[in-house]
């Protein structure tokens, strides 16, 4: 076969298919499994193959300040290497292999843009569709897409309701962490869902799935100040509880209207409670086009008085 000159992708999605496929044809012929991705090894490898004049050379931990997940560096010695660094003071596995696939992202897609390297913290690492950079989100569409292929995680998934055991699966199978897995899922599925990640009896941040967001219930975790529901396992955080298992709450713990079945555990985040929240798979009304505004009000004035602020 004579050399074709390879069209590169441009979108994040694009890449992490493209490396897929290439992960993939590699793996059939020796006959390795395909999961979890060895990010590490594609980072080299690829790099030395398709970007000669720009590898990454090296890929290592290194003890950064704790709000710092990782980060994509120019080589200071030898002119066009790159580095990348993940935070091994961050002692979960799966966090750190995200961090590499986020990385990569950023080499793959950024490195011409930011030729003096991205440094990235906790934040905007889990937070994809927030106000944050659209570098962030992109580097983390990104490994999102690379460490779990949609072909293999619908697979996975399929016909199975949302759980903290299915989540700690796909956290086991491809390698990363539950939170990852869970935005994952709650990209995909067609049922109502949301994770919540608290703290300090506070909701952090929160993500629905679109079809809980299509009937207009999240929270504006970031923008506001709102207190975790006393009676939910988050707040409570009852050992007696089997929290992963987890409690159907009847209406008004998370949701006035709802009852609302959640799964909660304690984080690899230090001082975090992740939860998952299912809810019932028909919203109980659905708002006219005309008060659309109105029942977002709605929604959130009504969580805030449940949840004791005015
Ligand atoms: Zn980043």
């Amino acid at each position: 076969m004579g050399q074709k000159e390879i069209r590169l992708p441009a979108s994040p999605e694009g890449w992490a298919i493209h490396l897929s496929n290439v992960l993939k044809k590699f793996q059939d012929i020796h006959g390795l499994d395909r999961f979890p991705v060895d990010v590490t090894a594609i980072a080299q490898e690829y790099s030395k193959q398709v970007f000669p004049d720009e590898p990454i050379t090296l890929v290592q931990g290194q003890t950064m300040s704790k709000k710092f997940e990782g980060m994509l560096m120019p080589s200071p010695h030898k002119k066009g290497e790159w580095g990348i660094f993940y935070n091994d003071a961050i002692s979960s596995k799966g966090r750190q292999n995200y961090t590499l696939g986020h990385e990569l992202g950023h080499y793959l897609l950024h490195r011409h843009k930011s030729p003096e390297g991205v440094q990235c913290t906790s934040r905007d690492m889990l937070d994809w569709k927030s106000e944050y950079a659209q570098m962030e989100a992109q580097a983390n569409t990104f490994s999102s897409f690379l460490l779990m292929p949609l072909d293999d995680f619908r697979v996975q998934v399929n016909g199975l309701k949302g759980s903290m055991e299915l989540m700690q699966h796909l956290s086991d199978r491809y390698d990363v962490s539950i939170t990852a897995a869970i935005l994952k899922w709650l990209s995909i599925t067609d049922q109502r869902a949301m994770i919540v990640i608290g703290k300090d009896g506070f909701i952090d941040w929160s993500r629905s799935s679109d079809k809980l967001f299509a009937s207009r219930v999240f929270f504006k975790g970031r923008q506001e100040t709102i207190e975790l529901p006393p009676q939910s396992l988050a707040a409570r955080q009852d050992m007696l509880i089997d929290s992963v298992e987890g409690v159907k709450h009847p209406k008004n713990v998370w949701n006035d209207k709802e009852e609302v079945h959640e799964m909660t555990i304690f984080s690899d985040y230090h001082d975090m409670t992740i939860s998952l929240l299912i809810y019932p798979k028909h919203a109980p009304y659905q708002p006219s086009e005309d008060d659309e505004e109105d029942g977002l009000e709605d929604t959130y004035t009504r969580f805030t008085k449940f949840s004791g602020l005015r």
